[in-house]
């Protein structure tokens, strides 16, 4: 069938994340009318805790014109130290250069702060956008998408743009036969505390390969310490509500053999409200129907290893905006959206699998082999990185990049 878009019509965005939020400022920029949709409260965009945006992020925020304030409100990233449980250093890696040659920095920032930017943008630009609506059901009529919700409201849009995460139902509802997310066998959990006594890490992201656990943190010279950690938990009790004081307890458990700062940090955290387990998704056959596309985690959830989850999320709005402007149907930009993205993305969800399985390695000698061949792995690892992070999609959005 023939796909006509009534120009009377807005396009509709499912969710109010870093992909659905990108892209509402994109299209606002190109003057279509945008009506996006959240499920959530409006208050419920500032939970999560915090994010690293990588060099491509941060240029492909300049395309939302947004990339010097979000920038200005986190912390410059130049790099990450890996210690084993020992506290021996395995590898420290200083990323200046890469970020030199990307005409970029990675940023550390909190969620809320990014969702923040984007959302102020959106509405500048005139974007409606609606809180508490959960979309339900998907209608494909003739001559537009018909979406209902779960609190009773309808609407009619030109298309639809599914930038509902992992657990999209858009995609659910357009595209039965796709796969499931996997579980990749971790759950991670994070915290932003005042921890005066703990020293500033000089821009460095310090991670260890904990006896039981992973852990991350960072803090800069004047501010809190931002801190994660993520454990091997089977699926169901990684899907279950988390009751926070026990969860807190696991935490400083599962760190309690690990070095000093570790423990100073894990031992002043007393309770820990959500989980957040790692699923990724690595090949979707098809992104799109004639009046549906898929953006973000919707398309292509990333796990957090590589930490690019939500640059490619920006990227993608960038990418399509630019898809729809050169393409006269909405049909063949997002088939040409699909087509510029999906080997890259795909590579990345790869690659950040590959990273989170050195996070699961157990017994002695798979331990000694792994502090033996990290530093190997991640100077090789640093390479690639180098070529995903050095793609502009402000710069070429219509060049199909070559990772
Ligand atoms: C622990 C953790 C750490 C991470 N760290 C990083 C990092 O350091 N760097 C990085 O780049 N990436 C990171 N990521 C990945 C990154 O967060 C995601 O890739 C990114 O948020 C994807 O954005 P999105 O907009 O596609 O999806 P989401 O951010 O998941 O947004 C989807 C939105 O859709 C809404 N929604 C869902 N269903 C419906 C519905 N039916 N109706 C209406 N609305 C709906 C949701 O409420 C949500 O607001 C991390 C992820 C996790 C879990």
């Amino acid at each position: 069938m023939a796909v006509t878009t009534p120009s009377a019509l807005p396009v509709a965005i499912i969710g109010a994340g870093v992909a659905g939020l990108a892209l509402a400022v994109m299209l606002r920029r190109q003057g279509l009318g945008v009506r996006l949709f959240e499920a959530r409260s409006r208050k419920a965009l500032s939970e999560g805790v915090f994010l690293t945006l990588a060099p491509n992020g941060i240029n492909a925020l300049r395309s939302l014109g947004l990339a010097g304030r979000v920038s200005a409100l986190g912390i410059r990233t130049l790099g990450f130290e890996i210690m084993n449980a020992a506290g021996r250093r395995l590898i420290h890696l200083d990323e200046q250069q890469s970020m030199r040659e990307a005409g970029a920095e990675s940023v550390t920032l909190r969620r809320s702060d990014l969702l923040g930017a984007l959302l102020d943008e959106a509405l500048a630009l005139g974007a409606d956008i609606r809180f508490g609506h959960a979309l339900t059901e998907i209608e494909d009529r003739a001559d537009c998408v018909r979406l209902a919700f779960g609190n009773g409201a309808t609407v009619d849009a030109a298309w639809l743009a599914g930038c509902d995460g992992v657990w999209s139902r858009v995609r659910r509802a357009c595209f039965p036969a796709s796969p499931d997310p996997v579980y990749t066998g971790l759950t991670g959990v994070g915290g932003v505390a005042e921890l005066p006594f703990v020293e500033p890490t000089g821009g460095l992201m310090h991670m260890v390969f904990g006896k039981k656990a992973f852990f991350g943190y960072m803090k800069p010279d004047d501010g809190p310490v931002l801190w994660f950690s993520s454990f091997p938990l089977d699926e169901d009790a990684a899907l279950a509500k988390p009751d926070p004081l026990h969860l807190a307890a696991t935490v400083r458990r599962l760190h309690a053999g690990d070095p000093h700062t570790i423990r100073q940090i894990v031992d002043t955290v007393t309770q820990i409200p959500r989980t957040y387990p790692v699923f990724d998704m690595l090949h979707l056959p098809k992104w799109h129907t004639g009046r549906v596309v898929l953006l973000g985690d919707a398309a292509h959830a990333v796990s957090p290893h590589s930490g690019q989850g939500a640059s490619m999320a920006i990227e993608d709005a960038v990418v399509l905006a630019a898809c729809l402007d050169a393409a006269p149907l909405p049909a063949q930009a997002f088939a040409a959206f699909q087509t510029l993205r999906q080997d890259r993305v795909e590579h990345i969800v790869k690659v950040s699998r590959r990273i989170g399985s050195q996070k699961q390695v157990k017994g002695r000698v798979a331990l000694f082999l792994r502090d033996l061949m990290l530093p190997l792995f991640i100077r090789f690892g640093a390479r690639t990185t180098r070529a995903m992070t050095r793609y502009r999609a402000d710069l070429a959005p219509l060049e199909k990049p070559s990772v």
